[in-house]
């Protein structure tokens, strides 16, 4: 679904990601672990083109995301991203913000949309939120609104950066449940976490990217029993 081949990224002097190679299949869950400012939201943001790789190839669902010919919009709707802020619109209703995606970029009546858009409010457990504000919801309800947006594009994979670092302790757990319910139902997600339970619990595969490489990709048994590893053993021993 998602192939990452010998990706680097610059940012003018700064060498961030120096040849990430990262495949994900249809329906699995990759968890992508590493330092601050090593580069996770970088390969993410490439994925989908909010930032445009130095060299490399990017396949998402056969469409190579670097052939001037592919459109990025597409892209960006197949592989939908949850971020650490939300970025909803505060100026919207719960169920506008459902609702837009569908919309503009599908072309889906307002009445199929707004359908798909109580469906999904109520898989996420916010069913009767549709016609809040985000300014009042709180931020575990904010978060499962942005995944009920990303999921209203009917995605074939999401990537999500770090959905539940914003957020205080008790609202995680809500936030996971509907990750977890979402990688059960096989949806394709590459996830950046600090939360090593989900990771533990759901990954397929565990990636630990450092000095812009990927140090370690393999499942979450071997991640964390067995790594020899020394930075990942390092990494872990910080969060852990
Ligand atoms: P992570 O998500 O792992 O914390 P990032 O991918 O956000 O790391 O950032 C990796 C490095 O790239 C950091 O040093 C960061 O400061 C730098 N960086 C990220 N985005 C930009 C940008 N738009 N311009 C310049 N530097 C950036
Ligand atoms: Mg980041």
């Amino acid at each position: 679904m998602i192939q990452i081949k010998n990706l680097h990224k610059s940012f003018g002097d700064l060498k961030v990601l120096k040849g990430v190679d990262i495949n994900v299949e249809a329906g699995q869950v990759v968890v992508i672990i590493g330092p601050s400012g090593s580069g996770k939201s970088t390969v993410l943001r490439c994925i989908n083109k909010l930032e445009e790789p130095t060299s490399g190839t990017i396949i998402v669902d056969g469409f190579d995301i670097m052939d001037p010919k592919t459109d990025i919009n597409m892209v960006r709707t197949e592989a939908t991203m949850v971020f650490q802020q939300f970025n909803l619109f505060p100026h919207m209703s719960v169920l506008d913000n459902v609702t837009l995606g569908p919309i503009k970029v599908r072309g889906m009546s307002k009445t199929d949309a707004m359908r798909l858009g109580m469906d999904l409010l109520k898989k996420v457990g916010l069913g009767d939120k549709a016609g809040n504000y985000p300014e009042q919801l709180s931020g575990g309800q904010k978060q499962r609104v942005a995944i009920a947006r990303s999921l209203a594009l009917q995605p074939k994979a999401i990537l999500f950066d770090e959905p539940t670092s914003a957020l205080d302790p008790e609202l995680v757990g809500e936030v996971l449940e509907v990750m977890k319910q979402l990688a059960r139902e096989g949806m394709t997600m590459i996830v950046v976490t600090h939360e090593m339970g989900f990771a533990k619990e759901v990954a397929d595969r565990v990636i630990f990217i450092d000095e812009g490489k990927v140090q370690v990709d393999t499942d979450p048994e071997t991640f964390f029993a067995h790594s020899d590893n020394p930075r990942l053993k390092d990494f872990l021993g910080k969060v852990v």
